[in-house]
Order: C-alpha cells, then structure tokens, then sequence
C-alpha cells in the first residue's frame, strides 16, 4: 500500500493561511484522528467529498489550531488519491507543529514535488503537464505564465498526441503489409509516407523553431553589456535597472562573478549580465575581466555594445562585434549629447562597417539623456516578440527536456523521410518511425525510465 506522505504547501513565511497537505490511503484517518469539531460530534471519515469543515486540529486534549479542513476523496483529487488540505493559522510555528502531528500519527513528510509525482503516475495528467505546473510555479514573466498555463491546459499534450498518432498510422500499415503481403501492398508506398509526413515534419520543425525562441522568452534574455572603458556601461545598467526598480532583482552570483540582474521590458525578461567595471581592473587582473566579459558575450542571446560616439568604434571593438555570430548585437554609440548631430560621421561610419549584417543594429543613444531609450526598447520588443508567440494559438514548447526530445523526434522523422525517398526497405524506414514516436511519447510521459521521472520532480518545491 502505498505511504500516506504530507507537507506544508505554502510558503514558509508568515501568512494569513497556511496549508497542510496529506495524500494517501490514511490522509483521511490521521486528519480525523486529530480533528475535532465544535460540537466534538463530527467525524472526518463520514463527511461527503470535496467538502470543508471548521474545527480544531487537537493533540488530545491540547488545541493546536482553529483550522478549516478540505476533505477530498479519491480518485476525483490532485494525486488521484485521498486528499485533505489542513488550512490553519499562517504562523510557520503553527504550521509546522500540525505537520509533525500528522506524521506522528503516521503520514511521512512528502518529498518536494511527490504529491505532483503522484499525480502524473495514478494518471490524473501527463508529464507535460506535470512540468507545465512547475512552469506556473517558477513563472518570473507574462510569457512564462501564460506558456505554462497554456501547457497546464493540455495544448502540448494534444499537439504531441496528434502529431504521434500520424506517426503510428504509417508504422501501423508497413507492419501489416510486411506481415501480410497478399492484402496489403507497398508499391509506390514511399510516396505514399512522404505525402503523409512530410506535413508532421513541418509542424517539428515549426515547434522546434519556436521552442528556441520560447526558452529565450521564459528564461528571460540573456544579456551581456559590453564594451570599452568609460563608454557609458553602468550607466545603461542603471538605466535599464532603475527604469522599473521595484522587479529588478539580484540573482545569486554564478562562479565565475558576473553579477546578474533581471529586468523587466515590457513584460519580457532581461538577464542582465553586468560585465561593466571589470577591465578597469588593475594590471594582472585585468586579463581576468576581459575574460570574463568574452565569456558573458558567448553565454548571451543578446549583447549591448556599448561605444563612445564621440571616439567611434575602434579594431577591438570591430572585432569584439563581428565575433557575435550567433547573438543579437545592439551597438548603442552612447553620449550623443556631447556631438552637435545625433546623426554624427561615426554613427553613419559604424553603420556601413555592419551594412548587410542583420543581427547588427547600429543606434545612435544617451544614456545621459535618455535619447534611443524608447527605440532601444521598441528594438528589444520586435527582436523577441512575446505577444506574437501567445497570441497565434500555436503550441510553444519552453521546457530542455522536452526540446531535446523534440529534436529526436524531428531527426528521426526526417531520417526516415530521407530513407523513402532513396528506396530504403520499409522495416528500416520503421526502425526511425518508431525512435520519432518514441520520443514524441517520452515529452508526454509515456515509456519514460524512472530516473527521468525523478530528474523531473526534483525541481519541485516541498509541498506540491
Ligand atoms: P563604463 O566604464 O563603460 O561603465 O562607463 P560609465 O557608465 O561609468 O560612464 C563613464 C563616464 O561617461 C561617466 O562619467 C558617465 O557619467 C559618462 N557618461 C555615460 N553615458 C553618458 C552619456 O550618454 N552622455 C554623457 N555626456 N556622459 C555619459
């Protein structure tokens, strides 16, 4: 039989209301063990489902908590099994003295994420949407919210299961015409499988273009503001950072010392990644911060490069940019306030330099004025378009364990594709079939290992 397990599933700090959390086979029996109502007459494990009952939470005769108890019976519940949700005083003292209650009377404390776990192996939502819960947990944007929510809504889910079952249909008749020869017949069949799946190879394809652009936009962008001394680094740092303070947030420094701040966009994300000050580093350390910003420019979607208007770019600056291949460079030639022209010899000139690159965009700024603040941010808001993303209604992967599955998926197709095309025999061509439906299964759950599943709850939080 499986443990009873419970947690607090709200935050630890103190709190209007504070929720504890039992699944399991006795969740019932331990809550009525220590619940008493006012009358002392009413018994927990006669109440109907989906209801909630005032009371006390009791250790014999002492009084724990006023509380107001959910009882939720199987399998109509989160986990699929019997629920009951202890809402008691939001006092973490409090909290925690009715969980150690529960697991005196026999619940074990739930590991984080178990309760979801259960979810997703009793079949009350597939894995998908078990990552889609973690999603809406973690969300620090609108686009992260709203691609999970979407996720949790099951939009992933039908899109996979659409596109496999077309995948099936093919492997389904090769079977039965290898196995049945006289009914079924495989001449002129690879064009057959082409015009089948050719369509389901677009759509991988169209998901995994996507999902690139959908871990960008739910992770935020990583940004990395380069360039030389005195050019005017920190000041578009701070700039951009105290444009909307209240959500700039530092996050904890990574090793190598760059410090990180998000900011916030017109609701997209912006890692920061603030390389400013390092190469005005003495001597022997210097070598270390231009290191360290090489590194923070590899790591990013998108570089701020910023240079002095007023000196124009120089051979290490030129360099530094064209060894951006893969990220987005704004080149913002800062302190225009100073120029008589805004429109100045070495705008125009960095502009020709990066004529016919388009992941080059050359703008004329002041980080003193604010003057290219709005275009910067109209470039930023077209560069990672979010309400394009939410609002076609098309399925957006954010998840790095479901893209990479999705990458399986498209190769395999696309090798079996390849293989009709050159007269591959049908038994091979089904080998790949079957790798491409094999993985569009794992996204969604289904002939997963356990160590996958596992790597996947130890995400969760304690409590749900
Ligand atoms: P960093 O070394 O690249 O981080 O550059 P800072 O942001 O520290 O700026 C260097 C100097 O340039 C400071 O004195 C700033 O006040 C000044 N500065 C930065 N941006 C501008 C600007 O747009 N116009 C003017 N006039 N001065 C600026």
């Amino acid at each position: 039989m499986e443990k009873t397990i419970a947690a607090i599933s709200s935050g630890l700090q103190p709190s209007g209301i504070c929720i504890v959390r039992m699944s399991g086979p006795e969740a019932i029996g331990i809550a009525d063990s220590v619940y008493k109502s006012r009358g002392g007459k009413k018994h927990l494990s006669r109440v109907k489902s989906h209801t909630i009952h005032y009371g006390f939470v009791c250790n014999g005769d002492e009084i724990l908590d006023e509380v107001l108890v959910s009882v939720m019976k199987a399998p109509r519940t989160y986990t699929g099994e019997d629920v009951v949700e202890i809402n008691c005083h939001g006092g973490v003292l409090v909290a925690k003295r009715v969980l150690e209650l529960l697991c005196l009377r026999g619940a074990m404390p739930a590991e984080p994420g178990e309760f979801t776990k259960r979810a997703f192996l009793n079949g009350r939502m597939d894995l998908s949407k078990a990552e889609a819960v973690i999603g809406v947990i973690n969300a620090q944007n609108d686009f992260a919210l709203k691609s999970s929510v979407r996720q949790l809504q099951g939009a992933v889910s039908v899109k996979i299961r659409e596109l496999r079952e077309k995948i099936l249909d093919e492997m389904s008749f090769i079977e039965a015409a290898l196995d049945d020869p006289e009914h079924y017949d495989l001449d002129g069949y690879a064009e057959t499988l082409s015009g089948h799946l050719q369509p389901v190879e677009t759509e991988l394809q169209g998901l995994l273009l996507r999902a690139d652009q959908g871990s960008i936009l739910y992770e935020g962008v990583r940004t990395a503001i380069a360039g030389r001394p005195n050019a005017g680094k920190s000041s578009l740092l701070n700039m951009l950072a105290g444009y909307e303070r209240a959500i700039v947030t530092e996050i904890a420094g990574t090793t190598r010392d760059v410090l990180r701040e998000q900011v916030q966009i017109r609701g997209i994300s912006l890692c920061l990644m603030d390389t400013a000050g390092l190469r005005e580093a003495s001597d022997p350390v210097e070598q270390i911060g231009v290191n360290r910003a090489r590194e923070a420019i590899e790591e990013a979607d998108l570089v701020l490069y910023v240079a002095d208007a007023a000196l124009g770019l120089s051979e290490e600056d030129l360099q530094t940019i064209r060894s951006c291949e893969k990220q987005e460079v704004i080149l913002l030639m800062n302190k225009t306030d100073l120029l008589q022209d805004t429109e100045n010899e070495t705008v125009l000139a960095a502009r020709e330099q990066f004529f016919g690159c388009p992941k080059v965009h050359v703008m004329p700024f002041s980080a003193k004025t604010g003057e290219g603040q709005k275009k910067l941010e109209d470039l930023i808001v077209s560069l990672y378009d979010a309400e394009k993303l939410l609002y076609n209604n098309e399925v957006t992967i954010t998840s790095a364990r479901q893209k990479e599955l999705l990458r399986k998926a498209k190769e395999s197709l696309s090798m079996a594709l390849q293989g009709a095309e050159l007269g591959v025999s049908e038994d091979f061509l089904n080998v790949d079939l079957m790798n491409s439906y094999r993985a569009l299964s794992e996204i969604i759950g289904e002939e997963v290992t356990d160590d996958v599943i596992d790597r996947v709850f130890e995400k969760f939080c304690m409590g749900k």
